[in-house]
């Protein structure tokens, strides 16, 4: 049985007095929680993350990194950097840096790969747009963003990864998808994954982002297939997201 995971995507939010509100609050509220919870934050506050949730329940990581591993890339920040700072997992491949920031797929297996070496968990995103959804090709969008990961660094490498199914038209719009259609979507991933290695297939978390609030946490989180969330906007209130938590 996969163990649940919850992680929050905090994405350019936050100040130094707001989180550790929010940490505060979440740290209070872990106590009937049975899943496992990440709070993905921005750079400048790993270290604070990191102080104050050391020796928690709650892990932590970042929302980017470099694919580089060291060098004159100004602006840039390695997988090592991270793991400096206790991050457990980091995010590569969300649709904002796919679509704001040009991200290729092969950029995406290349931080993914190079996550991995750190000793990071990448938290890889993949999901259509709706356009893409209304043009009939979500299962060749989903595999065509798996292969550039799984071509490069093998399908064994989903043994230490974390799939995120984001439809893009559900992050942060609101609209989330039906439970029947996240988990038809996330029952393609794991077959598409079984039909390489079965072994990695049914341990594989696969989350699903896209509106994930309390309201609708139970019956998303009931699917079979999915195994947790990836959660923006509702990872910013504590009770929020601790309700999430709970229903996982
Ligand atoms: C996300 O940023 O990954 C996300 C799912 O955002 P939201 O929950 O706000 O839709």
């Amino acid at each position: 049985m996969r163990r649940k995971l919850v992680a929050g995507n905090w994405k350019m939010h936050g100040s130094l007095a707001e989180n550790e509100a929010l940490l505060s609050g979440l740290l209070a509220g872990m106590g009937n929680v049975k899943a496992g919870v990440a709070v993905c934050v921005p750079f400048p506050y790993l270290s604070q993350v990191q102080a104050k949730l050391n020796g928690s329940a709650i892990a932590w990581g970042a929302q980017n990194m470099s694919q580089q591993a060291k060098g004159a890339f100004t602006g840039e920040v390695s997988a090592s950097m991270l793991k400096d700072f206790g991050c457990a997992y980091v995010i590569v491949g969300h649709s904002e840096r796919r679509a704001i920031y040009g991200e290729s797929d092969a950029l995406v297996a290349e931080k993914f790969a190079a996550a991995q070496a750190a000793g990071l968990t990448p938290i890889l995103c993949v999901g259509e747009t709706l356009e893409e959804r209304e043009g009939g090709i979500t299962e060749s969008v989903v595999a065509r963003q798996m292969d550039a990961v799984i071509n490069k660094c093998g399908v064994a490498a989903l043994a230490k990864a974390v799939v995120a199914y984001e439809p893009v038209w559900a992050i942060g719009t609101g609209k989330t998808a039906s439970p029947e259609q996240a988990q038809a979507v996330h029952a393609f991933i794991r077959a598409k994954v079984r039909a390489q290695d079965a072994g990695v297939a049914e341990g594989l978390i696969i989350q699903y982002g896209g509106s994930m609030k309390a309201a609708n946490a139970v019956e998303l989180l009931g699917q079979p297939d999915i195994d947790g969330g990836l959660i923006g906007g509702a990872a910013l209130v504590a009770e929020d997201f601790l309700a999430i938590c709970r229903a996982a």
